[in-house]
This record gives structure tokens, C-alpha cells and sequence, in this order.
């Protein structure tokens, strides 16, 4: 094992790792931005480094303050996190090259699944199911581009290779409109990611976002560790998630899950990762890999009792998967909010002072974040401010649990958006379970204030 462990990222998941390393006996050294200076974990902290202002580009994006600050406090490994630097291939690569272990998958494997085209290619070589649609990247040729919208079926969504987070799509329903689409979504890819390539998929009309969890060790073991329901969702961003995904077939789920694994193995893949599917109809149609910790990993860890971000280290320091699939369980049911310091109707962000915080409590409840009373959320980076997670034996008991875990939470000083995720606890569709991608937004529209 390490004895230490740089952890290169912010908020509610630098906690997070850091609360793996002590659990492991790594010792953490944290990093942080000008803007960061007060956080809890810096505070908590054996060792902290700043490594520059609070704007990200000078500091967590800083891959040259990342590496020093790993030199100076002699750190084995960089835990990246999620968000920032995870999915870089060029950082991952400067990290080994410096002669840091990065607790990740290897280079090539976050190059592979970060150009969603050739993710997509690797995905039919293996046997996982994909939405139908370009063969690749599309050509510039009007006709041509003509023809493969005719053949996938109209409505179509284009989709930027090297696009993330929600950005870089455009659905056109006619032929009148594709073009121009097509040339739109490309600059912006350009301008947005620094890769104009561009593909095209079938627009699913009314999916759900489902996706599996894997762990893969250096020795060729790879596991699924069940499924996460992602579909309550505005502008392709998640703002809650639960585990099991409500009313899908076991059968199914462990079919996609052994294809996930087949391909992790023919992969050579290395550490945590997630296969993002939509679910329509029965059938599950991949839609790319992330290849990091995600922000919902925490309703897995509920229902299978297994700590993620500690598997991720161990397998990063050379150890074997200490579980084959056959240990592993599915108990209960689990859900999780994201807190976010923002309006909870109108959605802008709501940086500032918190002049008080109540944590929730009770059984099956979770709190994963890094606020106090007193804290003051920058302005500089993601509204996410913490995540409520919740564990029942049944999904009724876990709504029930949210419900009062929501009400007991007291966030004052700042806006944030307890409001929404309160009545979405109550909502009758919601509660019913299997709301589709589309479901929130159709909701927020009928509960316009
Ligand atoms: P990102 O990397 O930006 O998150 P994804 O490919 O994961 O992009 O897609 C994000 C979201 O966009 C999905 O969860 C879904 O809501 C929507 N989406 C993506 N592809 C399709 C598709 N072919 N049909 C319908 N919706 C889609």
C-alpha cells in the first residue's frame, strides 16, 4: 500500500478520499486554491499545498503545481477525483512519466473512452449494445451527412466526440435543419473541447439513464457492482440518483453487466469506472464510458456495502480485487440528492457565506460534504455544495428516509435547492419510480414559479 497519497481536487470529494486514506492508513497531503484556504479537508489536513488563485485553470487544472506539489511532500500516488483533471489522458501520462502512480486507469484507457467515437468503436468490438447511428465521425459532405440521418431515422442528436458534462449536443428533427446543426455543433465542439469531430446517434425519444458501476484490478479482474438510475435530469445534468434502478429485470442488468466486464477485461482496464446506457423498451444502448470516481458513486456503495474509493487505491497500489461478482450483493435500496448552492427553481448559482448548517441524521443516512457553518462557497467553481444519501431495506423506506433527512437539513445564508429535491420526494411519478431522461424538465415546466 502507499503511505501517501496526493489528492488532487476540491470540495465534497477531496473529503471523500481523504476519509479513504485514513480508513487505509495513507497519509493525505490535500491541495488547494487561494479560494479553498478555509476548507475543512485543508483544515483536517496533515499536509496541504496551494498551488495557485482560486480561478481552476491556475490551480486544480495546474498540472505542472500538481506534479511539484507531489515532489515536494514525496507523495506516491494522485488521486485525481472527478471533474478537473480525472479524464486527462496527458495529465494521467505526465503523472506516471513524473514517476507517480495516477489511481486511475491507465493513458491509453482514458484516451480510448474520452473520444466518445472511438469509445463507441471499442464498445461494438467488445459486444455492448450501442444506440444506432454514424459508423464514426461524420463526414462534411452535406449529402453524405444527408444520408446517414435518413438511414439512423429521424430525430437525431449530434453529438461532439469530445464532448462532456451535458455540453456539445444538438437533436435535429428534419432533414431542413440538419445541416446547419451538424456545422453549428462542430464549431462549438472546436471552440468547447478542442476537437470539432462530430457524431450522430438515434435521439431516443423517452429513455432512462441507466449505468453500471465496475472495478477492475491490474490482474484482469473485473467486477459490475449493479446499476444506478441517473434519469432526473436538466439540461443532461443529474441531480439525483438512486440504486437499483426501480422496476428493470435482474436478468437484464446482469447480462449488460457481464458485457461491461467482458469489455473492461479486453480493455486491460484498470480502477473504477462507469458505462453510461439509456434504456429504452427494454434495451440498453451505450452511450459512453467515464473512467473516474462519479459524484453518484455513493447510492452503489449503500446497497453493495463496498468502498469504492478504497478499491480504487488498493488496485491502483498493485492489489488484487479482494471480491470475485459472485460476493457480491445487492441489499436494499438507496438514493441521493445533490445539494447544490443555487436557486432551486431558477437555477443560478448562489455562492456566498452559510450562517448555518444542520446536518441530517438517523439510520440509513449519509452525509458527504465538506460545509460548516460559516463556510464560504467560492464563486469559482461547480454549485455542488454536498450530497444527502439515503439507505432503506425497500425504496419506500428510502424515499421516506430522503423525506425526513430533507426536512431535518437546514442550509441558511445561501440559496440552495433542498426546495426542489422536497417536493420531488413527494411527487407521485417520482414515487412511482421509472421516470424517464425528459421527466424533470416536463416537471419544472408545469411547476414554473
Ligand atoms: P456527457 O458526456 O456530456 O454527459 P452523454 O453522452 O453521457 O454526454 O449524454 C448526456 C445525456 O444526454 C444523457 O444522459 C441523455 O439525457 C442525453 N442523450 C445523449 N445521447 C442521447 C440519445 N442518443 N438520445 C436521447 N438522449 C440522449
Amino acid at each position: 500500500m502507499f503511505k501517501k497519497i496526493l489528492i488532487a481536487n476540491r470540495g465534497e470529494i477531496a473529503l471523500r478520499i481523504q476519509r479513504a486514506c485514513r480508513e487505509l492508513g495513507v497519509k493525505a497531503v490535500m491541495v488547494y486554491s487561494e479560494a479553498d484556504r478555509d476548507a475543512k479537508y485543508v483544515r483536517l489536513a496533515e499536509e496541504a499545498v496551494c498551488i495557485g488563485p482560486a480561478a481552476s485553470n491556475l490551480s486544480y487544472l495546474n498540472m505542472p503545481a500538481i506534479i511539484s506539489a507531489a515532489e515536494v511532500t514525496d507523495a506516491e500516488a494522485i488521486h485525481p477525483g472527478y471533474g478537473f483533471l480525472s479524464e486527462n489522458a496527458d495529465f494521467a501520462e505526465r503523472v506516471e512519466k513524473s514517476g507517480f502512480q495516477f489511481i486511475g486507469p491507465a493513458p491509453e484507457s482514458i484516451r480510448l473512452m474520452g473520444d466518445k467515437v472511438s469509445a463507441k468503436q471499442a464498445m461494438i468490438r467488445a459486444g455492448v449494445p450501442c444506440v444506432p447511428g454514424s459508423e464514426g465521425e461524420l463526414p462534411d459532405d452535406a449529402v453524405q451527412i444527408r444520408r446517414i440521418a435518413k438511414t439512423v431515422g429521424y430525430p437525431v442528436i449530434i453529438k461532439a466526440a469530445g464532448g462532456g458534462g451535458g455540453r456539445g449536443m444538438r437533436v435535429v428533427h428534419t432533414e431542413a435543419a440538419l445541416v446547419n446543426a451538424v456545422a453549428m455543433t462542430k464549431a462549438e465542439a472546436g471552440a468547447a473541447f478542442g476537437n470539432p469531430a462530430v457524431y450522430m446517434e438515434k435521439f431516443l425519444q423517452n429513455p432512462r439513464h441507466i449505468e453500471i458501476q465496475v472495478l477492475a484490478d491490474t490482474f484482469k479482474n473485473a467486477v459490475y457492482l449493479g446499476e444506478r438510475d441517473c434519469s432526473m435530469q436538466r439540461r443532461h445534468q443529474k441531480i439525483l440518483e438512486e440504486a437499483p434502478a426501480p422496476g428493470i429485470n435482474r436478468k437484464l442488468i446482469e447480462r449488460i453487466g457481464e458485457r461491461c466486464v467482458t469489455a473492461c477485461k479486453k480493455m486491460g482496464y484498470r480502477g473504477a469506472g462507469t458505462f453510461e446506457f439509456l434504456y429504452e423498451a427494454g434495451e440498453f444502448y451505450f452511450i459512453e464510458m467515464n473512467t473516474r470516481v462519479q459524484v453518484e458513486h455513493p447510492v452503489t456503495e449503500m446497497i453493495t456495502g463496498i468502498d469504492i474509493v478504497k478499491t480504487q487505491i488498493m488496485v491502483a497500489a498493485g492489489e488484487k480485487l479482494p471480491f470475485t461478482q459472485r460476493q457480491i450483493t445487492i441489499k436494499g435500496h438507496a438514493i441521493e440528492c445533490r445539494i447544490n448552492a443555487e436557486d432551486p427553481y431558477k437555477f443560478t448559482p448562489s455562492p456566498g457565506r452559510i450562517t448555518t448548517w444542520h446536518a441530517p441524521g438517523g439510520p440509513g443516512v449519509r452525509v458527504d460534504s465538506h460545509i460548516y457553518t460559516n463556510y464560504f462557497v467560492p464563486p469559482n467553481y461547480d454549485s455542488m455544495i454536498g450530497k444527502l444519501i439515503v439507505h432503506g431495506d425497500t425504496r419506500e423506506q428510502a424515499l421516506a428516509r430522503m423525506r425526513t433527512a430533507l426536512l431535518e437539513t437546514a442550509v441558511e445564508g445561501i440559496n440552495t435547492n433542498i426546495p426542489l429535491h422536497r417536493e420531488l420526494m413527494v411527487d407521485a411519478k417520482f414515487m412511482a419510480g421509472g421516470t424517464n431522461i425528459h421527466y424533470l424538465e416536463h416537471w419544472l415546466e408545469q411547476h414554473k414559479r
